[in-house]
């Protein structure tokens, strides 16, 4: 587990990729220049931790795009102290950056040994979420809701409404949705039941399954 001057050189190239790339907010910046992101993967992929993909994890899954992971934390406008719902913990990659934001981080995994894996993990490298949580994040957390806002992690076919229905007035959702590709969508919770949407580009990522392994 170590971190090494080649590791923290790595990284100052990768934040200035994202730079490049359009990414702007300094303290995403600062978070992804600070995360040793070669410890969220297998050994096998270290010389590719710092490179601009998305990486195998276990359970078929992967760990996000370094550029995908800044944009989506931009879009979040994370305050210090936000109370933030994440679903699709993985690697616990994201999880981590949001912390390092100041965020009290809820995230849910529905892939045990992930779950298992990145709850005794992230601790282990100083991230401390709020709850790390093993359930199906379509229902959301509704005995923690209201959130500041949620972020989805993995391709989500449609809206899930839990998610809509758990956010502040004020807060935002960001998810990527759409099947074998999603479009980045952020919603904006106006009122009760007014909400602007917003759509910000393609991605792709693994699918955001409902009961089934
Ligand atoms: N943020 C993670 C992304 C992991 S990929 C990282 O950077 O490592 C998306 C994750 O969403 C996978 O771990 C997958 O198991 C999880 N997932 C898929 N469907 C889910 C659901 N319904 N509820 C919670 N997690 C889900």
């Amino acid at each position: 587990m170590k971190d090494t001057f080649k590791h923290k050189g790595l990284r100052k190239q990768l934040v200035a990729t994202l730079v490049a790339k359009g990414i702007t907010n300094a303290a995403v910046l600062e978070a992804i220049g600070s995360i040793p992101r070669h410890l969220f993967m297998d050994s096998s992929f270290l010389d590719h931790a710092y490179q601009d993909k998305a990486f195998p994890i276990a359970a078929s899954q992967t760990i996000s795009q370094p550029y995908t992971v800044a944009f989506q934390s931009e879009l979040l406008e994370v305050k210090a102290g936000d109370k933030i719902l994440e679903i699709g913990t993985g690697s616990g990659y994201q999880t981590a950056v949001l912390c390092l934001l100041g965020a009290h981080v809820y995230s849910i995994e529905r892939q045990l040994e992930l779950f298992k894996k990145t709850n005794k993990f992230l601790p282990k490298i100083g991230y401390v979420a709020k709850r790390l949580i093993f359930g199906d994040g379509y229902k959301g957390l509704e005995e923690d809701a209201p959130f500041d806002s949620i972020i989805v992690t993995a391709g989500a076919p449609f809206v899930p409404k839990p998610l809509l229905a758990q956010l502040k007035i004020g807060g935002r959702l960001v998810i990527p949705v759409g099947d074998e590709a999603q479009i980045m969508t952020l919603y904006i919770r106006k009122g009760p039941k007014e909400f602007e949407k917003h759509e910000l580009g393609n991605f792709k990522f693994v699918p955001l399954l409902e009961n089934k392994n």
